[in-house]
């Protein structure tokens, strides 16, 4: 089943800027930086003073006087600036949500770039590898990087980020993949980072571990240098700025190894099933426990590995990665189903703590043996089996034997299924 959807996928391109170029990108960029301070303070001074409250559309028709009061503002391209006044708009939104703090002014440190909210004012040459941008009024840049799937560019974003330009664009696609038509549970934990129904164990890679010491180790160093210290009147030292890059650019590194690692062990899973199960994980449930209770260490060592590799997002990446390929990721609700204890042979509950390893099954008839691990994605995988046929059942209940996914294994026993499913409903 291959659907023909066109969804935003956003891709970034390194910008390789000349040196004029990169004066005038550095130029805009605070230029937009002083646009959206004096927005900001149009609109607070408004409201302190006079008790108006100004919004989007009232600073956006001032903006024709503003370029005329600043010339300068011209070549910046209209809706540029306007995208930018749309950005303290966004920050007073997200406060009257009560979702941020009140808007503060930026400096130039915390002030990123700017954006093209649609299709004037710049050109990309590129079939999605490579190429060149251009942005009128500052020229044409060599870019660098690759798509996945390209489409039709809609909007650009010019970022400036630890010393680098990059173009973030998002462009309208049809992104596709392969899939096979498998299905597979999948156990999320601390000691194997994936654990597949089929038993196969995908290890936590060593790099990342590797890479984590090597930040610790760096950030000791950096606390043994001279920080600022503005109630002290101290400035920071020379060597502690030269130490403080360091420490940033390791951990700029072992993100760019987690995050590559996440996406090619869910593409490879993605790449032999077409329907994954999972479990629902709190993880952010898990990290507030660590702050307080008994037995906090050994907490706090759960939640950081859980941290570590990334398991929060593995969740999102197989859900889209899946929808790519026409397939499906379920996630069993864990508090309910509670996929550790249970029996993937029999369905009956047998109590573990963490420490045990193995599933010995407590129903005297079973006596099912498996590891804890390979046991909890088999679970899984037969609740999502079970969601399926529930789904398919309701649809037309003449074609189950449409289902794409194929039966693996001995555990699609038939007398226990039956009764798996009556559970799953
Ligand atoms: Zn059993």
């Amino acid at each position: 089943m291959l659907l023909a959807m066109s969804i935003t996928r956003r891709v970034t391109f390194r910008l390789y800027p000349s040196k004029t170029q990169a004066q005038k990108l550095s130029y805009w960029r605070r230029m937009h930086k002083d646009l959206y301070n004096a927005a900001l303070y149009h609109r607070k001074t408004e409201y302190q003073k006079f008790g108006n409250r100004v919004d989007y559309i009232q600073q956006q028709n001032c903006l024709p006087a503003f370029k005329k009061e600043w010339p300068e503002y011209v070549e910046l391209g209209s809706h540029a600036l306007q995208a930018t006044i749309k950005r303290v708009d966004f920050a007073y939104t997200r406060f009257f949500k009560g979702l941020g703090k009140y808007p503060r002014f930026k400096s130039i440190r915390h002030y990123s770039g700017w954006t093209y909210p649609c299709i004037s004012g710049w050109k990309i040459e590129t079939e999605g590898k490579n190429g060149y941008l251009t942005l009128s009024n500052l020229g044409r840049i060599q870019m660098r990087g690759k798509a996945r799937t390209w489409g039709k560019p809609t909007t650009c974003t010019i970022v400036f980020r630890n010393g680098y330009w990059y173009a973030s664009i998002t462009v309208q696609c049809q992104p596709q993949r392969e899939t096979g038509t498998g299905s597979v549970g999948i156990d999320l934990g601390c000691k194997e980072a994936i654990t597949l129904s089929t038993g196969e164990k995908i290890a936590k890679p060593d790099f990342l571990e590797a890479g984590q010491n090597k930040v610790k180790n760096a950030s000791k160093r950096l606390r043994r240098k001279r920080s600022s210290n503005r109630n002290k009147r101290v400035k920071a030292s020379r060597r502690w700025k030269k130490e403080r890059l360091k420490v940033s650019k390791l951990q700029r590194k072992v993100t760019r190894q987690r995050e590559d690692w996440l996406h090619k062990t869910t593409s490879n899973i993605v790449s032999g099933n077409s329907l994954i199960a999972g479990e629902q994980l709190n993880v952010k449930g898990m990290t507030a426990s660590a702050k307080k209770g008994k037995r906090k260490k050994q907490k706090a060592g759960l939640n950081r590995s859980i941290l570590e590799v990334g398991f929060g997002i593995i969740g999102d990446l197989l859900t889209y990665k899946a929808a790519e390929a026409g397939g499906f990721y379920l996630e069993s609700p864990t508090r309910e189903l509670k996929p550790t204890q249970r029996c993937a042979q029999c369905w009956e509950l047998t109590p573990k703590t963490l420490k045990d390893r193995t599933h010995f099954c407590s129903n005297p008839l079973c006596g099912h043996i498996e590891d804890r691990d390979v046991n909890a994605a088999q679970v899984n995988v037969i609740w999502a089996r079970g969601q399926e046929l529930a789904s398919l059942d309701g649809e037309s209940l003449s074609s189950t034997s449409c289902s794409k996914h194929e039966a693996t294994g001995d555990e699609e026993a038939s007398e226990t299924s039956s009764m798996r499913l009556a559970w799953a409903r």
